[in-house]
Formats: structure tokens, sequence, C-alpha cells
């Protein structure tokens, strides 16, 4: 098949380079030209310029831009595509997207690969960014039932766990456990440096290890990325966030108070639910 990527950064070019050694044809569209050129150079596309026409004979098209730009792009795209054309996204939300685009695009079907790095661009492409990573297929009503199954097809070929649901219940699902961990994350790393004390700041930050490290990774990414998911997650996302502060403030109710058996018991609770969000990671 001639696979079309729009978007040639971390997960343009890592689906780019998997698809391309799954044996399709794949022609990359970027913003710059300097991307173009790296691209063909490492060999991940079989040609890319910043030309959507160049996108013509595609039979598959991922849109793999930030957020804020998709729409236009589709609005851009649509002219260039054939009848038959199936197209597909990458982002990070999703009932906003599948709102702007299913309208455009009758072949349209939204996706969101749970995979990333904290790194951006396509010199953080990697090959094999989504083996055993779930990917999320979000069609409604409208969308064909031709568009799911090839790109439901492809996601498999990359061998990724497949998901199907409705795009809120997605953005829902995410903004627990994606979106509101990066806030989260970001948060903790803003509290720490609110330090006053100069020589406490700097000892803290001698003595960060694995733990801290951990903790702090979502927070420490793209900020660009972190924006446009509380953009176009606002609800869900402030629904956890005002849950997350709940328990923080009865947490810090049960230290203030030394019920040191309340504190337990919530931990323990924590420590037994941890697992069951970790399932895909056990399989990888
Ligand atoms: P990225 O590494 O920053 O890549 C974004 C790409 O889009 C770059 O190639 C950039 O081109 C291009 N671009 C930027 N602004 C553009 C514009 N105005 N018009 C056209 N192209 C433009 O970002 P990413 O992490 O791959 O994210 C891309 C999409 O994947 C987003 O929608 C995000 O929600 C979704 N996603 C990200 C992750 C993650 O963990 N990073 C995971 C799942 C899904 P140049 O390089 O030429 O500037």
């Amino acid at each position: 098949m001639e696979v079309g990527i729009v978007g040639l950064g971390l997960i343009g070019g890592s689906l780019a380079i998997d698809l391309r050694s799954l044996g399709h044809r794949v022609v990359g569209v970027g913003r710059r030209v300097e991307t173009c050129e790296l691209a063909i150079a490492r060999g991940m596309v079989d040609e890319a310029s910043p030309d959507l026409a160049s996108l013509a004979g595609a039979d598959v098209v991922f849109l793999c831009t930030p957020l804020g730009v998709m729409e236009a792009t589709v609005r851009e795209l649509v002219p260039h595509l054939k009848d038959s054309a199936i197209l597909t996204d990458v982002g990070s939300v999703k009932q906003p997207v599948v709102e702007a685009i299913a309208p455009l695009w009758r072949n349209f079907v939204g996706g969101h690969p749970m995979a990333g790095t904290a790194e951006s661009g396509l010199e953080a492409a990697l090959a094999g960014l989504f083996v055993n990573r779930p990917y999320v297929l979000t069609p409604v009503a409208s969308t064909s039932a031709e568009a799911i199954a090839v790109v439901g097809d492809m996601v498999r070929s990359l061998q990724a766990t497949l998901y199907q649901c409705q795009p809120a219940v997605h953005d829902r699902a995410v903004a627990w456990i994606s979106h509101l961990p990066v806030m989260v994350s970001a948060s903790l790393m803003k509290a720490c440096l609110q330090e006053s004390d100069p020589i406490v700041l700097e000892l803290a930050q001698q003595l960060a290890s694995s733990g801290f490290r951990d903790t702090s990774r979502v927070g420490g990414g793209n900020p660009e990325l972190g924006v446009m998911m509380a953009k176009y997650n606002q609800t869900a996302l402030l629904e956890s966030l005002k849950v997350y502060r709940q328990v923080c403030d009865h947490v810090i109710g049960l230290i203030e108070q030394s019920r040191w058996h309340d504190l337990e018991a919530i931990l323990q609770q924590t420590q037994q639910a941890r697992p069951s969000y970790l399932r895909s990671e056990t399989e990888r």
C-alpha cells in the first residue's frame, strides 16, 4: 500500500520507519524542508516534501501533526486525496479531533497510539515504538467499516494492541492515566523549585535519584504537547485534577491529625491497585 505520513516528528517518524519496513511505500509530508531531507537521508520514507499534493496516490494517510493544526491541515489535504483514501490521526485527544475531521472526510477514523518518549521531533523517532503498546481507534456512527478494518489491520501489523471506544470515553480515560500524571508530575517539579533555602535546594537536586526520576519524568516532557492536552481535553482533565486535589487535601488532613492507620489503609489500597494499571507494561 502507499501510506502518507503528515507531520514527520516522533510519532510520524516512528510510524514511517515501521510501515516502510513492513513493505509499504511511505510518502512523508513535513513542515520544514530540512525535516523532509533528513527523513529521506535516514531511509525512513521513500519520498518526502512539504507538499500535500504528493499524497494524491496515498491509500492510507496518518495525520501526525500537533493537535492544534490538524483540522486546518485536513482542509488543505482533502482536495488532493483520491476518493478511496483512508485518513486517520494519532492525536492524544479524540473528541475535538473526530468532531472536526469526520465531517470533512467520510473515510476517517480517529486513532491514538499510547506510545512515546520525553523527546520530540524526527531525531527522536524509533523503530518498534508501538510494539505491545495500546493503540486506540475511536470510530463514530458515520465511520466507514472499511476505514476501521484497514487501519485496524495496520495497527495490528505494528504489533500494537488494538482497542476501540467512543472518542469521549477515550478522552476521560486518558485524562486519568496520561494527562493528569503530566500535570501532577509538572506540579511536583514546580513545588520542589519553591524551596527558598539555596543550600537545601542544591542538596535536594544532588540527592534526587530513581524515585524522583520516575515521578518527574512525564512532567519534564514536551511542553507544547502538555499544553495541547490541557487545551483540547480541558473538561476531563479538570475533573480528574479536582478529584486529585480532594485526595491531596484528605491525605494532608490525615498527616496533620497523625491518623497513621488511615494513611496506611490508603497506601495499602494504592499498592494493591497499581498493578491493574500496568497490565500493558507487564506484557512488554
Ligand atoms: P513532534 O515530535 O513535535 O512532531 C510534530 C511534527 O509536526 C513535526 O514533524 C513538525 O514538523 C510538524 N509540525 C509542527 N507544526 C506544524 C504545522 N503548523 N504544520 C504542519 N506540520 C507541523 O510531535 P509528536 O510527539 O510526534 O506528536 C505528534 C502528534 O502525535 C500529536 O498530535 C500528539 O498529540 C500525538 N501523540 C504524541 C505522543 C507523544 O508521546 N509524543 C503519543 C501519542 C500521540 P517539523 O519537524 O518540520 O517542524
